[in-house]
């Protein structure tokens, strides 16, 4: 992703963040890791500051009632996610400049990484999805999943709206579709840890997933 090219759409909120070496804009979630911030690891310190003061993940200014979620089609089924929300404008901003949510094949580079960081709580799938969405709701909460690994997710609300992206651009129905069947074998195993009850559930939210999909054409932003 060229910076000339993210600098055309880039909102104001993210212009002021600082930069790092190479330019881009450090989003307020990434931890510093000997002295230098990275985009790769979330801080837990501001997860808790920006659930507690409402704030931004993406910008860290205060939201205001309409909360975006950043997902794959995954937390979209399930409705739960390992972020907090962003506002609309940098959420859209991050799905279609941030280089793991924007190139379907980018690999999250795990070199250097500290151990176990990275990991979101619960189950989290380590696959790139391939497209991602952008949540809007009024409403979510805070939970700790009684499985898997330790931690904070949010759990979201019913959506205003719900936005594709794939590759920099709005993504198709069939883009978003393919996600899902791709994704799909990794949840049902996540849903039967809840046996029967868990299975049916996760069919129930497959099927009200299907409104959600971008129509025949891209999304219009
Ligand atoms: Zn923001």
């Amino acid at each position: 992703m060229s910076i000339d090219r993210i600098f055309d759409n880039m909102p104001d909120r993210i212009k002021v963040l600082p930069r790092n070496d190479r330019g881009f804009p450090i989003p307020y979630f990434a931890a510093e890791i000997d002295g230098k911030r990275d985009f790769r690891i979330v801080s837990p310190d501001k997860m808790a500051h920006a659930v507690r003061n409402d704030l931004c993940w993406v910008c860290g200014v205060r939201l205001g009632k309409y909360k975006a979620f950043v997902i794959g089609p995954m937390c979209g089924i399930n409705r739960t996610i390992a972020d907090p929300p962003s506002h609309r404008e940098c959420a859209i901003f991050s799905a279609l400049n941030c280089p793991f949510l924007s190139s379907p094949l980018a690999k999250r580079r795990a070199s250097d990484m500290p151990e176990g960081a990275g990991d979101a709580a619960g189950f989290a799938l380590k696959r790139n999805p391939g497209v991602t969405g952008v949540w809007l709701t009024h409403s979510y909460r805070p939970f700790r999943p009684h499985a898997g690994k330790k931690g904070i997710l949010f759990s979201i609300g019913e959506p205003l709206e719900v936005l594709w992206f794939a590759a920099g651009r709005p993504a198709t129905r069939d883009e978003v579709q393919r996600s899902v069947e791709t994704g799909l074998p990794a949840i049902e195993e996540i849903g039967r840890v809840d046996g029967e009850a868990g299975v049916a559930e996760l069919e129930r939210r497959v099927a009200a997933f299907q409104h959600l999909l971008p129509a025949g054409s891209p999304t219009d932003l």
